[in-house]
């Protein structure tokens, strides 16, 4: 994938393959190495986003049952604790990564240089707390399921008519 993402941002085939070997002379692969990809168009790699458990099993990210769960600081448990929101005690935002250093040899995608922390998009589902977004979901559904159903009701009163 590395390789991959690396020939999508420079924007031209590459002059080996993901193994560092150069290509046989007469493959179609030689024919093409160092030719635009895409008539100049180049790709980047935006964001990284999964759940919990592929950041911390495929990028080595911390896990989310570990004494330092988060991968954007090294908030914990006791020093600098991430439930700490205070504004003069929330040691952890001094201290939020900005980039790829500390991700450095965790995986192969972030020694990318256009690949950093904020590349890795935080898993909302699994990291935020659901209560304003229940609170959310549970009114506009009520209140859609209010809407039609009162609406159901007039239209089955009309063909009466
Ligand atoms: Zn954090």
């Amino acid at each position: 994938m590395k390789w991959s993402f690396q020939a999508l941002y420079d924007g031209v085939h590459p002059m080996a393959d993901d193994l560092g070997r150069a290509w046989p002379a007469d493959s179609p692969e030689a024919a093409k190495a160092g030719k635009s990809l895409a008539n100049g168009m180049r790709g980047i790699l935006y964001y990284i986003t999964g759940d919990l458990e592929h950041y911390g099993k495929s990028l080595g990210l911390p896990g989310y049952r570990c004494g330092n769960p988060c991968f954007a600081c090294p908030c914990d448990r006791r020093d600098m604790p991430w439930f700490e929101l205070r504004k003069a005690k929330a040691l952890w935002t001094h201290h939020v990564y900005v980039f790829a250093t500390a991700l450095a040899g965790l995986c192969a995608l972030f020694d990318l240089a256009f690949v950093s922390i904020v590349s890795v998009c935080p898993d909302w589902l699994h990291n935020k707390k659901l209560g304003t977004n229940a609170f959310f979901t549970d009114r506009c559904c009520g209140c859609l399921c209010m809407k039609f159903s009162q609406q159901a009701r007039l239209q089955r009163l009309r063909w009466r008519k």
